[in-house]
């Protein structure tokens, strides 16, 4: 599938579709970061990530960091939870985590700052919103994200960084960059309201198959996993 190619070429690769992007968007590369997402490969691919200049690296399960962090003691690595959480897992998070990419719930909100304030710890967060009409996907549903923004700013523990959202897993085009539209547009409106202590500078949008399209509608993160790594089987 990737054509015997190595991880710095297809990386490569990668970031000159991100500036051809940029460039169809009238925006710099350097608004876009590219996270590598390692969920389901070893920490041996994570090593060779690491040689190329990477820091963070997403993962949808604690579990999975939770073994791969202590192999990688020697690194100076930050994991970026991804992945639908369950409330149970907010320990591990606060313990293992640099930064949130999936909060989308007030009970979970909850449940990190009470695990974080026993760690004395911080962490980045991003509000992951459900743009897209699949039942699979999670995330808050619109309507509910000013309300809920203004609860998180009582949270001292979970600095709100931006939103996230998953497009539609779809061959129309249209129909993936509707999604991507959409949370701009609701960046654009929670700005508006200039919630204190809520900072809504960033949108993570853009997977392996859609990452362009994500970019021309004002992505400013871009999660890729497979592109890097290889297919998951
Ligand atoms: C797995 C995953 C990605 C990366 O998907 P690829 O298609 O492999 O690039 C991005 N975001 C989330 C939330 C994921 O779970």
């Amino acid at each position: 599938m990737l054509n015997n190619t190595t991880m710095a070429e297809r990386v490569a690769q990668i970031r000159n579709r991100i500036d051809q992007a940029c460039a169809r968007a009238g925006r710099y590369p350097r608004e876009v970061t590219l996270l590598p997402v390692s969920k389901t490969f070893d920490v041996a691919a994570i090593r060779e990530a690491i040689a190329l200049g990477f820091t963070r690296f997403g993962e949808n399960r604690t579990q999975e960091i939770a073994q791969k962090a202590p192999l990688l003691g020697d690194c100076d690595v930050q994991w970026v939870v991804i992945g639908q959480l369950q409330t149970n897992k907010a320990k591990e998070v606060a313990k293992f985590a640099h930064e949130l990419q999936s909060l989308d719930r007030l009970e979970l909100a909850e449940a990190l700052d009470r695990r974080l304030q026993q760690e004395g710890r911080a962490i980045d967060v991003l509000v992951q919103v459900k743009t897209s009409p699949e039942e699979t996907k999670s995330g808050l549903e619109p309507s509910e994200l000013f309300t809920f923004l203004r609860q998180l700013a009582n949270y001292q523990t979970l600095r709100v960084q931006g939103l996230m959202t998953m497009a539609v897993l779809s061959e129309d085009t249209q129909a993936v960059r509707a999604c991507f539209a959409q949370l701009k547009q609701l960046q654009a409106r929670a700005r508006e309201e200039a919630i204190a202590g809520v900072s809504l500078e960033r949108l993570s949008m853009g997977m392996s198959g859609d990452f362009e399209i994500a970019i021309e509608e004002g992505s400013t993160e871009v999660r890729v996993g497979s592109a890097i790594f290889g297919s998951r089987s």
